[in-house]
């Protein structure tokens, strides 16, 4: 059981920006990934997500087992992957109650009808604990939202779908300390035995309050050096081209 990336290569026309990734994540476990900008993590995000800008050139991914490549992207999120990304998409006209319910509803069997009075009392009990204000439900999907509440909005249908691997990508990216306390409070409550986590950042900040059990060091396209969480002081502490120049050496 895992989220594995196996010797990625993945390409724009002309540019190859993932060379040579490598990851396992399990349930139960939270991967952090840090690196310079440029050096490929929202890339990254989209390859599992399935953007349709990138080509996978070799290697592989799999969840529990199976090829997640083959899938297209909204086969992946029904079979458990939830991607929470840097610049969250809008869907005006759809309200967020209505677009949770319906990715609710699409991972039901067919046949059966999700229960609207036990949805409802999930997603206010879920709100709350993300401070979100009961607006938001009527509101279309992240339109006119700030960055912070786009944030938040993520949380909260991660916290409604209840996926088996989440991979988040500069959550805390635009949050003030506020927003992030609450964001971060989210995905502590959704840690568990059962779910996986693959939380990329930029900053050492977000990982105050998400504690990871595993630090990776992202430089041009693959992982140069991983450790414990002490990796992320000593990152913040002795900056990216520290990591460049003798991570990137060593290996
Ligand atoms: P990071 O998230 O680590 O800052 P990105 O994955 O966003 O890095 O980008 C890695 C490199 O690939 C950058 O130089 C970026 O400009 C380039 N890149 C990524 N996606 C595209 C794209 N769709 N078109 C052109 N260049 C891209
Ligand atoms: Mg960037
Ligand atoms: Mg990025």
């Amino acid at each position: 059981m895992s989220l594995k990336i196996d010797n990625l290569h993945a390409s724009i026309p002309g540019r190859e920006i993932l060379r040579g990734f490598t990851l396992e994540v399990k349930p139960g476990e939270v991967h952090a990934i840090m690196g310079p900008n440029g050096s490929g993590k929202s890339t990254l995000s989209k390859v599992l997500c399935g953007h349709e800008d990138y080509e996978v050139n070799s290697g592989s991914i799999t969840m529990d087992g199976v090829d997640i490549l083959e899938m297209e992207v909204d086969e992946r999120s029904r079979a458990g992957l939830f991607l929470a990304f840097q610049y969250p998409f809008e869907i005006p006209g759809v309200s967020n109650a209505n677009f949770i319910r319906a990715a609710l509803q699409a991972r039901l069997p067919k046949g059966d009808e999700l229960d609207a009075v036990g949805y409802y009392k999930k997603l206010y009990q879920r709100m709350d604990q993300l401070e979100m204000n009961r607006s938001f439900t009527s509101r279309s999907v992240n339109e006119g939202f700030s960055g912070g509440e786009k944030k938040r909005n993520e949380i909260l249908q991660m916290m409604m779908l209840e996926p088996k691997y989440v991979v988040m990508d500069e959550t805390d990216s635009g949050l003030d300390i506020d927003a992030l306390k609450v964001v971060s409070r989210g995905v502590n409550a959704m840690r568990s035995e059962e779910r996986g986590f693959l939380v990329i950042t930029h900053y050492q900040r977000l990982l105050d309050y998400i504690k990871p059990d595993i630090v990776h060091v992202m430089v041009d396209g693959r992982i140069v050096h991983s450790g414990g969480p002490e990796l992320a002081l000593e990152l913040e502490a002795k900056g990216y081209e520290w990591a460049r120049e003798e991570l990137a050496a060593a290996v």
